[in-house]
């Protein structure tokens, strides 16, 4: 609902805003959603709550294979394995992309021991609808198979010639097929529409493992982050820029700007020192209660978990927050390169989370979400944990300023 909302209104401003952004910027971003991921930022300004799922993501940039971030080799390995079998099977590219943008969907590209019901893997197959063994359905190279269909799926009769479940390639006219449509076909999913968002990701994967030029810029110009448009600058060219933010997104809950306003600041505070906080002056996070924050920290994220729960429909993950001076000398000692020195830590002043659940990741719709909704609760990524950054860490917040 929301997402045919942003598509509606977008309609109103697309104009100006493309021209605004000038003609280069259009050839480089080619994917449609540019000029909607160029307006979040500047809505999240206005006190607007931004929804990166109603947008398409954003391509991960800086791993070893285009349309993949620095920590992921897991996914490019799958991706490559994706590739292979389709290949084996004589499968255009087209296929290809129509079978990573499935796998980014169902799996994030990540071979799940888990799912919905009973399935499994990167695509998310059922044994009980005869898609195969629990063990095949975890060999990325078998489930391939099987989700490209033909004569090389597992499931293929050669005494009848039927394959059945069918795959892809058993699909008359898949070639002409949106990729929605023919990924449907294949995967009978509840959630048909979300794998076009992931289309134009699986373009630069597939483009960047075959060694071909993507028909979609790899720089990921179709991310969440502002491309040097201001409000202002669209309010003088005429843009209405509160109608349009008003339109697509809802407005921030007031709690957040008294919580700016009241936020403290990073390092020393109430006399302690780091790592030596007296339990009882820290505040447990109510969905998290292991973890503890300075109470002003605990009461700004409970505020940003409210919307991040609201978009993402879960929790904030917290895998660490306040560390004692003790847990941070066994963590140097376990992980020298990563951690601070103890004593030094945010995590040690309480002002400091480290967040999961997709958050870990740069380029992720999670993250995202954090890098431009955080810092209106006063939570933001320091420049030393920034891609650009002299130690990336997209799962690491602090707190202040
Ligand atoms: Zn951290």
């Amino acid at each position: 609902m929301r997402r045919a909302l942003i598509g509606l209104s977008i309609v109103a401003v697309a104009v100006p805003v493309v021209g605004l952004m000038g003609a280069e910027m259009l050839v480089a971003s080619a994917a449609m959603g540019s000029a909607e991921a160029a307006m979040v930022p500047i809505c999240a300004d206005l006190g607007y709550q931004v929804d990166p799922l109603g947008l398409p993501p954003a391509v991960p940039t800086g791993g070893r294979v285009s349309g993949f971030g620095p920590d992921e080799d897991e996914q490019v390995s799958v991706a490559q394995a994706i590739v292979a079998a389709g290949r084996a099977a004589g499968v255009p590219e087209r296929g290809l992309v129509v079978a990573v943008a499935t796998a980014l969907q169902e799996s994030g590209l990540r071979n799940l021991d888990h799912g919905d019901r009973d399935s499994l893997g990167v695509f998310q197959q059922r044994p009980s609808q005869g898609w195969g063994t629990p063990t095949d359905l975890q060999d990325v190279t078998i489930a391939a198979r099987a989700f490209f269909g033909g004569s090389e799926s597992p499931h293929h009769d050669p005494a009848t010639g039927r394959t059945e479940p069918r795959g892809l390639l058993d699909v008359d006219g898949w070639e002409q097929m949106s990729i929605t449509a023919a990924a449907q076909s294949v995967q009978r999913s509840g959630f048909p529409d979300a794998y076009a968002d992931h289309e134009d990701r699986a373009q630069v994967i597939v483009s960047g493992i075959l060694g071909t030029p993507g028909s979609v810029d790899p720089t990921g110009l179709g991310s969440y982050r502002a491309e040097g448009t201001d409000a202002t600058t669209l309010a003088a060219d005429g843009v209405d820029v509160e109608a349009f933010c008003s339109s697509a997104f809802e407005r921030r809950a007031s709690i957040a700007m008294s919580t700016i306003t009241s936020m403290g600041s990073l390092g020393a505070w109430g006399g302690h020192q780091n790592g030596r906080i007296p339990h009882d002056e820290l505040t447990a996070l109510t969905w998290a209660p292991s973890h503890r924050l300075r109470p002003d920290a605990a009461a700004a994220l409970e505020a940003l978990n409210v919307e991040y729960r609201a978009v993402f429909g879960r929790n904030l993950t917290i895998t660490d927050s306040y560390r004692t001076y003790a847990q941070q000398v066994a963590l140097k000692a376990a992980k020298p390169r990563l951690a601070a020195t103890p004593g030094t830590s945010q995590h040690g002043w309480a002002v400091a989370v480290d967040l999961g659940g997709g958050v870990q990741s740069f380029g992720t719709p999670q993250h995202a979400w954090m890098v431009t909704n955080g810092p209106h609760h006063g939570w933001h990524p320091p420049a030393w944990a920034q891609a650009s950054g002299s130690k990336p860490e997209p799962w690491h917040f602090e707190f202040g300023n």
